[in-house]
């Protein structure tokens, strides 16, 4: 945006921007239908592929670099380069194309419009933040001739599963740039950015006991899921709500018939923390729990995948200037903390000022009714192309 000393000039300018995305409203949901209807399950690699080769090339028409990160258990991962008018560090545009949904879900699950929202499987995570960044990029290219600056955008096939191979790529782009912009989906019905997430971690607690037949030798055996079964309330004896913590042993399994004394029982546990510094005590205490049949053995494995993503300094300056940005059209932008972790959650976690949420406004991530409202795409492009210049 050009700058200007007079109010009413500027102020002309911010609406014509506005104007501009409005107008462009049916080519953007254009592309995040075409994204929708590319199905891309994070663990189908030749479908993450896929995508990847086709957004590299809608990026590459747009004055972008491509570069893909080769990766073998998942697809690949793809980077773009924008070069800036001006010099300095890059503002890195975050998000991911791997969804949740398997192949084939599509059939069930159409990618429609009804009611001015646009329905499909990932259109709300996070097929829509990508074609945001699509028409940002292309907004700003229009009005200045090129990229007011240098951009990054990187778009991970792996965020879905964990990140594990995308992470480090995440990590490495985040030190070199001044500012991350997640576009994963904004938070709630008024759309807020997120400024805070927990931490998450993930544990697995092995008992294992002395199998025995249940009708001959009963005496002999030592059950795991006995044992187990009195595990659980101290496992959730770890919940502290109040201060952000919360523990679930979401899935168990153990033993094999009913005639022998189960051998081996197994707790999948889901750790959620709101500060980096609860992640040591909580997995000493989780390492520490004890068996109450000492012939029973428990094994913890697991830990913290994804630091919290705390409302720091940057995070605060961030959220500030996208407040900024929005004012103007009338917009009282929103923060909002949230339970889920992101990718965010990294690069934030190395200091770099990270804000999240940018993505669409809608309902229903992950689940059969999962939307977006289109008539609130023009802002939240908008939004993002300021952000872009001025992160
Ligand atoms: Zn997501």
């Amino acid at each position: 945006m050009k700058r200007s000393r007079n109010p009413q000039a500027e102020s002309n300018v911010v609406l014509d921007r506005l104007h501009y995305f409005e107008s462009r409203q049916d080519a953007l949901l254009k592309i995040v239908r075409e994204l929708v209807e590319i199905e891309s399950p994070s663990d189908d690699k030749s479908c993450t592929d896929r995508i990847a080769a086709i957004l590299a090339q809608r990026f590459a028409q747009l004055g972008g670099h491509p570069h893909l990160h080769s990766a073998e258990e998942y697809g690949d991962h793809l980077q773009i380069d924008f070069h800036g008018a001006r010099n300095g560090k890059p503002v890195l545009l975050l998000g991911h194309f791997d969804t949740v949904y398997p192949l084939g879900t599509l059939s069930a699950m159409p990618c429609r419009v009804d009611n001015g929202r646009l329905y499909g499987p990932g259109v709300l995570d996070m097929k829509a933040g990508i074609a945001l960044m699509l028409s940002a990029i292309e907004a700003l290219q229009t009005g200045h001739g090129r990229l007011p600056r240098p951009v990054t955008v990187f778009l991970v096939s792996d965020e879905e599963v964990g990140s594990c191979s995308s992470r480090k790529i995440t990590e490495e782009l985040a030190r070199k740039s001044a500012g991350v912009l997640v576009l994963e989906p904004a938070a709630g019905v008024r759309g807020a950015v997120k400024t805070a997430r927990k931490g998450v971690g993930e544990y697995t607690l092995t008992v294992t006991g002395v199998a025995a037949h249940a009708g001959l030798d009963p005496g002999k055996g030592h059950s795991a899921i006995v044992e187990l079964a009195r595990q659980i309330p101290a496992i959730s004896k770890l919940n502290d709500l109040k201060h952000g913590i919360s523990v679930n042993p979401g899935v168990i399994r153990g033993g094999t018939r009913t005639n022998v004394v189960a051998a081996e029982a197994i707790a999948e546990i889901d750790v959620r923390i709101k500060s980096a510094k609860q992640a040591t005590p909580l997995d000493r205490k989780l390492r520490g729990l004890k068996p109450i049949d000492k012939r029973c053995k428990l094994s913890v494995e697991g830990g913290i995948n994804r630091l919290p993503m705390e409302r720091n300094a940057g995070v605060i300056a961030l959220y500030h200037k996208a407040q900024a940005i929005a004012k103007p059209i009338d917009w009282k932008l929103e923060e909002a903390a949230v339970g889920g972790g992101s990718d965010g959650n990294f690069t934030a976690a190395l200091g770099i000022p990270t804000l999240d949420g940018l993505g669409a406004l809608g309902e229903g991530a992950h689940a059969l009714h999962e939307h977006i409202i289109i008539s609130e795409l023009p802002r939240r492009a908008f939004l993002l192309a300021g952000l872009i210049e001025s992160a």
